[in-house]
């Protein structure tokens, strides 16, 4: 367990210890982000300091990028000392580029091998990968991380739905990894083709790039067709694997022994207080080569921070990545986000797939949803009920309309089921 102590200092006490070193080296050796602390004096006494120092933004580095291509000024070694070029998945703006050494990728896939010891994850298991192993760093970390902690690692990558699902039972996989989109369509190609995964080896799945395995209804579709247990990781490319989820079920943790974690108001910067939802800004604590200081990830969280029932001290967030900060709208004081409207169109098993759009209309939110229902189903029935569900829970009145059974599209990677259009603006979400 990486949780450690039982109390927070300890855990304050190594976030300083490893914060001053590094900012030391970075103040020294990373020129974009020498410009940035150059105001700030170093070591920092203590982590009550830790809210002077500048944020990072996504679009920061990508300008950056831009400005000096093709990697940018955030290095921190000669270009030579870098084994490893991965890129972020592109589903929010431009790829970054994402370069490590191998210390700083060494230190990655460590944070993934502490996430598969909390799954109880190790030598006997074979892990497949699920996942393209393009430039999008992605699973590889994990990949890698299983055959650290003794497991055997299987790539699942360029291939068929139908030939992962063959690979799957042939290898007697125990673990997959995959989005919670893409466990949910191998479950559904393996319905299709009379291929029984419920009775497969796989005993547990590990899911990150969506909300999906943090939403009660969506894990019960995924833990039910592969008779496993669900678990939702959290990690972005250009920070590193930062969450896991609590195995006494409180929501997603963030691996403060890696990390200093921070939930601020939404384009603010006050902390957000207990049970409120705001955004993750984080830092990562041994990717020195490839550092992200205050990085405001723009993932939305709903923070706790009290003691929490599987022993840990590490904050925890309910319900994991709830969504993107941009993707958030206000329905009558009372804030509505994917997640919240993922976790109600799941609750319909009868539906296979969606589509949501919300708008924006005279400064008033409707939403239009397009849904595919599973063969020997009611559709009109299920239609009317989402209908009645959504305008009760989210307080938007839905247009709900049956599509034709594969009309909308499959994801493997990060699903693009949202829209959200504001008046005056377009953005997706
Ligand atoms: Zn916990």
């Amino acid at each position: 367990m990486p949780s450690g102590p039982s109390g927070r200092a300890p855990i304050l006490e190594r976030q300083l210890g490893l914060l001053n070193q590094g900012l030391a080296l970075l103040a020294h050796q990373n020129s974009f982000y020498r410009q940035r602390l150059r105001d700030i004096r170093l070591p920092l006494p203590s982590m009550d300091d830790y809210r002077r120092l500048p944020f990072t933004t996504k679009n920061e580095l990508a300008s950056d990028q831009a400005a000096n291509p093709p990697y940018g000024t955030n290095l921190t070694y000669a270009h030579s000392e870098y084994t490893r070029i991965h890129s972020t998945s592109g589903t929010t703006g431009r790829r970054l580029k994402v370069l490590d050494t191998e210390e700083s990728w060494g230190w990655f896939t460590r944070c993934w091998q502490e996430i598969y010891r909390v799954f109880g994850i190790g030598p006997g298991d074979r892990v497949f990968a699920a996942f393209g192993f393009g430039p999008f760093v992605g699973f590889w970390a994990g990949f890698e991380a299983a055959h650290q902690v003794g497991a055997q690692a299987i790539p699942g990558g360029a291939q068929s739905s139908l030939q992962r699902l063959d690979a799957i039972l042939e290898c007697r996989a125990t673990v997959l990894l995959s989005t919670p989109t893409y466990a949910l369509r191998l479950a559904e190609v393996a319905r299709e083709n009379g291929i029984d995964i419920a009775g497969s080896a796989v005993r547990a799945t590990i899911h990150a790039g969506e909300p999906g395995a943090s939403i009660p209804a969506t894990r019960a579709l995924i833990e039910s067709a592969w008779g496993a247990r669900a678990w939702d990781h959290a990690g972005l490319s250009e920070v590193g694997a930062w969450g896991y989820e609590c195995p006494a079920g409180e929501g997603m943790h963030a691996l403060e022994s890696e990390f200093v974690a921070e939930v601020l108001e939404v384009k603010g910067d006050s902390p957000v207080g207990e049970d409120e939802t705001g955004e993750l800004v984080l830092t990562n604590l041994g990717r020195w080569a490839a550092p992200v200081v205050r990085y405001r990830t723009g993932d939305l969280v709903r923070l706790r921070s009290t003691p929490c029932a599987c022993g840990s001290a590490f904050l925890r967030f309910s319900g994991g990545v709830l969504g993107r900060a941009d993707e958030m709208v206000q329905v009558r004081g009372v804030n509505v986000y994917p997640a919240a409207v993922e976790s109600i169109v799941r609750e319909e098993s009868a539906i296979s797939e969606f589509q949501i759009e919300i708008f924006e209309r005279r400064r008033m939110w409707e939403m239009r949803a397009e849904i595919e229902v599973n063969e020997g189903s009611k559709p009109e029935e299920v239609r009317v009920r989402l209908e009645k569900e959504l305008h009760l829970r989210i307080g938007i009145r839905a247009d709900v309309s049956i599509v034709p059974r594969g009309s909308l599209p499959r994801f493997e990677l990060k699903a693009r089921r949202f829209r959200i259009q504001r008046e005056g603006s377009q953005n997706d979400m």
